[in-house]
């Protein structure tokens, strides 16, 4: 999950959505629901079930913008394979152990390229965290996070925490970052 608030940028968060939008159509990916209340913009998008059969693929994706020109926030989340989907039984056997590595590998490769395009439709200055889709200023800034990255993966090598943020599981956001237009990080 991708998630971050943005300040005084040239950008309307009602063209950033429609073009959030756009990107996934473009992608292959259908609008199955949309809600649109006042500063407020939230989709969810899937793909075909034909498109669907070949394992590793993202199959949602939700998109949340939020705010008004001069704030916002925007968040997205791909989503693979659900467990409660029918996949035939020896397959489903087979790649037990493997597919959900697969599958997150996939999803996040997916997410980050996505939200390059949403970023730097924004502002195609900013430089991004890899790891969690963090947002800075300048080369200077991104390399002292990836810094912090590094230390952090040392100091937490035995814990939980550390096979966690290997996963892009976590992303920082949802340890630090409130909810929607909350205490989240805004650049
Ligand atoms: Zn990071």
């Amino acid at each position: 999950m991708k998630r971050h608030g943005f300040v005084e940028k040239d950008a309307d968060p009602a063209q950033v959505y429609s073009n959030v939008k756009s990107l996934l159509q473009t992608e292959g990916f259908k609008v199955t629901d949309e809600e649109t209340k006042s500063n407020y913009w939230d989709l969810h998008a899937r793909k075909s079930s034909l498109e669907r059969i070949a394992l590793g693929k993202v199959r949602d994706v939700d998109v949340v913008v939020a705010g008004n020109k001069g704030k916002f926030e925007v968040q997205l989340n791909a989503g693979v394979w659900g467990r409660d989907l029918a996949i035939p039984a020896i397959e489903g056997i087979a790649t037990l152990g493997v597919a959900p590595a697969v599958e997150l590998h996939s999803a996040h490769e997916f997410e980050e390229r996505m939200w390059e395009q949403i970023v730097h439709k924004i502002d195609p200055s900013l430089k991004i965290c890899q790891l969690d889709g963090f947002l800075f200023n300048s080369e200077q800034e991104l390399q002292n996070h990836i810094k912090m990255h590094a230390q952090q993966q040392q100091a937490s090598q035995s814990s939980m925490m550390n096979s966690m943020l290997m996963m892009g599981m976590m992303g920082g956001v949802g340890m630090m970052g409130g909810g929607m237009m909350g205490g989240g990080l805004w650049i």
